[in-house]
Order: structure tokens, then C-alpha cells, then sequence
């Protein structure tokens, strides 16, 4: 198979990391304020991606996007995902993700069952938005570190966060 089955388990099963690049694309798209689609979770060392966490009152946290109470993507309704064109960008690329030497590949913790690999203009798609997506997290980072030297040892929100994100992005 070279696509995609569709079957929503993606949106259905996982929790989403994002950027808030991401959260202010889907901001835009939807009009939604970010703080009602965002979430924190505490750091996960097995991340694969790099995903960099951030400190929110003294612990590392991940940004996240909620989640229904069915467990489903707080975005996916229930057809499929409601800000597709905006989606973030780990939901653009799963799952795959560009290895070092820029070659699309499956993820080693791949949890997709269905047994497909892109190719052709879908493969390139791909590798554009996986590449696309590892600028982004750079980008990300630095924006994590200047986060993380003024608020140190302060007390701080999840709202604090999105809007010091909101002035770097
Ligand atoms: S990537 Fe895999 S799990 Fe996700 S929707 Fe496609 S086929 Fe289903
Ligand atoms: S943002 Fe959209 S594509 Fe990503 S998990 Fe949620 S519903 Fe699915």
C-alpha cells in the first residue's frame, strides 16, 4: 500500500505533541483561542521527534492538544479532522519522519498497523512537511530557552506559555 487507509485510529487513540507555530495556524483557522484546544503533559523521555519541553512551574512539560472524553483528538469530529488544512505538523507527517541523512522513514515506534509507505508526489509531500516540521521544532527550541530563562523558578500558566509563544511566533 502506498497511502494512508484513513482509518481516523491516528486521531482516535494518540496524543498529539504540537508547536505553537501549529496552534496558531489552527487559531487562525478556527477562530478557536488556543487555550481551548491546548494542553501540557509531563515530559515523556522516549519522544522521538525531539519535541522540546519547556518549564512550567518548576517541571518539564510537553505541549499537547486535549483531548474528548472518548479519548479522540479534541479537533476530530468524528469523520475526520476538523482543521485538516491547518492540522499540526506531526499529524502531516506521521508516520514518518526524515532521518539524518534526509530520506523519508517510518518511525521506529511506528503504532499504524496498516503496512504503507508514500511514493511518488506523496513521498516528496511528505519529506517537504517532515523537513518543514524539524525547522520548526528548531525554531521552537530557541524560542523554549529564552522561555526558560525569564520564568525560572516563577510561577507561571499554560496561558503565560501560549502568550509568550504568541509574541515569538
Ligand atoms: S497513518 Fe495509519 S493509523 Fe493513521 S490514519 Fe493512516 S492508516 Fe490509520
Ligand atoms: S489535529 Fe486533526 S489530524 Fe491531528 S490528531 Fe487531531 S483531528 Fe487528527
Amino acid at each position: 500500500m502506498t497511502s494512508c487507509q484513513r482509518c481516523n485510529k491516528c486521531c482516535t487513540n494518540h496524543l498529539i505533541l504540537v508547536t505553537p507555530q501549529d496552534a496558531a495556524r489552527v487559531e487562525k483557522e478556527t477562530g478557536i483561542s488556543a487555550v481551548l484546544f491546548l494542553d501540557v503533559i509531563d515530559d515523556r523521555k522516549e519522544r522521538e521527534r525531539g519535541e522540546p519541553a519547556f518549564i512550567l512551574n518548576g517541571k518539564e512539560k510537553l505541549l499537547v492538544l486535549q483531548k474528548q472524553m472518548n479519548n479522540s483528538c479534541i479537533l476530530f469530529n468524528g469523520k475526520g479532522c476538523s482543521v485538516h488544512a491547518a492540522r499540526p505538523f506531526l499529524c502531516r507527517v506521521y508516520p514518518f519522519s526524515a532521518n539524518e541523512k534526509g530520506e523519508l522513514v517510518s518511525l521506529p515506534s511506528r503504532a499504524c498497523k496498516e503496512k504503507w509507505f508514500p511514493e511518488g508526489e506523496e513521498a516528496k509531500q511528505y519529506l517537504q512537511d517532515a523537513r518543514a516540521y524539524q525547522q520548526q521544532l528548531e525554531d521552537y527550541k530557541k524560542a523554549i530557552e529564552k522561555w526558560n530563562q525569564i520564568t525560572l523558578k516563577q510561577k507561571r500558566s499554560l496561558a503565560d506559555f501560549i502568550e509568550f509563544m504568541k509574541k515569538e511566533f
